[in-house]
């Protein structure tokens, strides 16, 4: 569990950071918080050799106001998302998402960009060197098995990041920025269905802040997590319902979906299951069903994919009570 000697690096700007980013390829990780990277690079999971380090990136931890939507800098720390007003009083599912994150001292260092970024996970590419080199070779270190699914033909590694469902259900951005320029790119299109690659982050970008649209008025959210142990630990399931109750008008619904696949999944709530001035039960029973088929988990990590499935059913059931109570 001895890190390799790496060669640390830290810009105090965000074109340096890219600069050096672009300049050393994949010879060099990003870190913010570490919370994560530290640990994949003890367990030789990661071995960059240099590693550009944000915190002294000037402004990367603001939390503000521009317009009327909300950014939250990629180097904002869980707690400092948790404990914002901005956040707390807009969209208060983020600050329960970010509160739901491992334990106190994780969410006291680890940011909300580290929190999206994060690698996906599997039992067999979390163990030792040694454990690892004592069996076959994974998709992520050259082989061709695939160890979380039973003759997985690709890498069904499992995405664990609590706060990427509820930015989802709030329809948030992410601001990506390169030495070539920079785009912001819709969460949803953020996020790709691949245990390897599972972002749409380019060669040399980065994650420079989120954007959160306005909230509607009225709106309420929620984020449910259920996972093995409450003191500190990655979601079996999670699932953030944000729900506007307008005038005159259906509801309008947003659910999202982490721990159930390699990506977050962002549920589509078909046409004509939410009528009416608010939610009913029968449509809650209908809406976790939906949620039920549209998740496709095959990874047997923690528990088997059948009881996932039923789990994001019940949890977006129970979600979507809490909204209605
Ligand atoms: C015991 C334990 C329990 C945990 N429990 C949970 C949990 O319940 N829920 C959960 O979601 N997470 C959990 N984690 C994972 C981790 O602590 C958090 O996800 C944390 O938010 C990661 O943020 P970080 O800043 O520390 O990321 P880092 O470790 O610094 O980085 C994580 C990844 O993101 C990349 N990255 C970081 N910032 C950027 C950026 N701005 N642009 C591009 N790439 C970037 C890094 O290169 C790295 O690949 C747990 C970790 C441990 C050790």
């Amino acid at each position: 569990m001895r890190l390799k000697a790496f060669e640390h690096l830290a810009p105090g700007t965000l074109s340096e950071a890219c600069a050096l980013l672009g300049e050393l390829g994949p010879k060099a990780a990003v870190i913010a918080g570490g919370t994560d990277i530290i640990v994949r690079m003890k367990y030789g999971v990661a071995q960059p050799e240099f590693l550009i380090d944000l915190k002294r990136v000037d402004g990367l931890n603001e939390i503000r106001m521009v317009g009327d939507e909300l950014r939250v800098g990629a180097l904002a720390t869980l707690t400092q998302v948790q404990r914002s007003d901005l956040v707390r009083q807009r969209y208060p599912i983020l600050a329960e998402a970010a509160l739901a994150v491992g334990a106190a001292q994780l969410q006291n260092m680890g940011t909300i960009g580290g929190n999206i970024c994060l690698e996906p996970r599997c039992w067999y590419f979390q163990q030792g060197t040694a454990w690892r080199e004592a069996r076959q070779n994974c998709f992520k270190n050259g082989g061709s098995v695939c160890y979380m699914a039973k003759g997985g033909r690709r890498c069904w590694a499992l995405y664990s990041g609590d706060t990427a469902a509820a930015l989802l259900a709030l329809g948030a951005k992410v601001r990506l920025v390169s030495s070539g320029g920079e785009r912001t790119v819709p969460l949803e299109e953020f996020f790709l269905d691949d245990g390897m690659h599972h972002t749409d982050l380019r060669s040399g970008e980065l994650l420079a802040e989120v954007v959160i649209p306005p909230p509607a008025m009225g709106q309420r959210g929620t984020y449910l997590k259920y996972r093995k142990r409450g003191a500190v630990d990655f979601p079996i399931v999670g699932v953030a319902a944000v729900l506007n109750e307008r005038p005159g008008l259906p509801p309008h619904l947003r659910v999202a979906v982490t721990g159930a696949g390699s990506r977050p999944l962002p549920i589509t709530v078909p046409q004509g299951i939410v009528s009416g001035n608010t939610l009913t039960r029968e449509m809650i029973d209908q809406l976790a069903d939906v949620a039920r088929k549209q998740v496709k988990p095959v990874s047997r990590m923690e528990v088997s994919p059948h009881h996932r499935k039923h789990l994001v059913g019940v949890l977006v059931a129970d979600a979507l009570e809490k909204l209605l109570a």
